[in-house]
C-alpha cells in the first residue's frame, strides 16, 4: 500500500510518565536547537504532499506541550493537499486547547487513556490526572471534532481490570474506544511478559459486556478492527500490532522530534531530513530523498525489521 499517512512527533517531552512508554530512571532528553522547527515541519510537510501524503498526525511526547502548538495546527491545516489533521494526546492539556485546536484546523482527536479509576491511572502514568483528561475528553466532544478516539494499552497485572471500564467508554459517548497491543521498546520499560494479546481484551469484554458486532467504520487510514456494543454511541476497536502482521496494509510513515524518518516503527532504520535541510539542501534534493524513502517503504516489515531499543516518545507510538 502506498504511504499516504505521516506522524509528526513534535517533542520528545512529555507531562507524563507512563511506566510502559517513558523509560524507567529518566531518558536522554533530545538538545533544544536538535528538535525540528516549526518552519522546518511545514517544509517537510509540504514537500511530502508532493509525494502523495494526505493525512498528517502531531504526537509525542505530548504535542500539548510544544509551545505555540496551535499555530502549527494552523500552518499544517493550510497547506493544500492535507485531507485529515489529527492529534494524539495524553489529554491532560486538552480542555482549554480543544476549542482553540479546532478553530486552527485540527480535524480529530485521539486520547490516551489506560484506566477510567484515578488510583490506577496514577499509577499507570505517574501522575493523578485522571479528572483534567475526563474534562479534555468532554470538551473535545463538545466542540465537534470529526472523531475522538480513546487509545488504551492493557499491561497484565497493571490494568487489566480496567478493560470493562474502558470499553464501556464507548456506550455512552460517541467515542471509538481502541485497544493498542503493548509493544515492549526497550529493556528500560516494562518487560515483554506484560503482554496481553487482544484477542484476551476482547473475551473480557464479551463476558463481562455482551457481544460486540462489527462496525462499520469509514477506516481509511487504521490497522483498527471495529466493534460495537448493543446501543452504543461509539465503537471499540482493537489495534493487534504484535499479534497480527498488517505490514502489506500499512501507510504510515515516521518523522521524529529530531527529524529522523522512519518507514518502519519496527525498523533501526530511518533518514536524517533535518540533516539534509540543516545541511542546506534545496527542495528538490529534499524531495528526491522522500521519493526514495516512499518507495523504500514496502522493503520493511516486521519480520525483516527487528525491534531495536527505541524509545516512543520521540518517534510518537
Ligand atoms: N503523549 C501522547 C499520548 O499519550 O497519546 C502522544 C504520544 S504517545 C507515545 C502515543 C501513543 O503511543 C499512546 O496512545 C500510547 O499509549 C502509545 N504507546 C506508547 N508506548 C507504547 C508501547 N510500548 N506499546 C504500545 N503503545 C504505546
Amino acid at each position: 500500500m502506498a504511504a499516504n499517512y505521516l506522524r509528526i512527533s513534535v517533542t520528545d517531552r512529555c507531562n507524563l510518565k507512563c511506566i510502559y512508554c517513558h523509560p524507567l530512571g529518566g531518558c536522554d532528553l533530545i538538545d533544544h536547537e536538535k528538535i525540528l522547527t516549526f518552519e522546518e515541519i511545514r517544509r517537510i510537510v509540504r514537500l511530502f504532499v508532493k509525494c502523495g501524503i494526505r493525512k498528517v498526525r502531531l504526537t509525542g511526547g505530548e504535542p500539548l506541550v510544544r509551545k505555540d502548538i496551535v499555530e502549527l495546527v494552523r500552518e499544517l491545516a493550510g497547506i493544500d493537499g492535507i485531507e485529515q489533521l489529527a492529534l494524539t494526546t495524553n489529554g491532560v492539556l486538552l480542555e482549554p486547547m480543544a476549542g482553540q485546536l479546532k478553530e486552527a484546523g485540527l480535524q480529530r482527536v485521539n486520547i490516551s487513556v489506560d484506566s477510567a479509576q484515578r488510583q490506577s491511572y496514577k499509577h499507570i502514568t505517574g501522575h493523578d490526572l485522571l479528572p483534567e483528561v475526563t474534562r479534555g475528553i468532554h470538551k473535545a466532544i463538545e466542540v465537534g471534532f470529526k472523531t475522538v478516539k480513546i487509545n488504551a494499552v492493557i499491561l497484565k497485572g497493571i490494568n487489566e481490570s480496567e478493560i470493562p471500564a474502558l470499553a464501556r467508554m464507548s456506550t455512552d459517548m460517541p467515542l471509538a474506544v481502541r485497544f493498542i497491543e503493548y509493544c515492549p521498546t526497550s529493556k528500560y520499560t516494562k518487560p515483554a511478559s506484560a503482554f496481553i494479546p487482544n484477542s484476551e481484551v476482547r473475551k473480557v469484554i464479551e463476558r463481562e459486556l455482551g457481544p460486540l458486532s462489527p462496525a462499520l467504520v469509514r477506516n481509511i487510514d487504521g490497522p483498527a478492527l471495529n466493534f460495537k456494543l448493543k446501543d452504543s454511541a461509539g465503537t471499540i476497536g482493537f489495534i493487534s500490532g504484535r499479534s497480527s502482521i498488517f505490514c502489506r496494509n500499512c501507510n504510515r510513515l515516521r518523522l521524529t522530534s529530531d527529524g529522523k524518518v522512519s518507514p518502519c516503527l519496527y525498523s533501526a532504520h530511518s533518514y536524517d531530513v533535518k540533516g539534509l535541510i540543516r545541511a542546506g539542501a534545496g527542495d528538490r534534493v529534499v524531495l528526491d530523498l522522500l521519493k526514495k524513502i516512499l518507495d523504500e517503504k514496502s522493503d520493511f516489515t516486521k519480520l525483516n525489521s527487528p525491534a531495536p531499543d527505541f524509545s516512543m516518545q520521540n518517534i510518537g507510538g
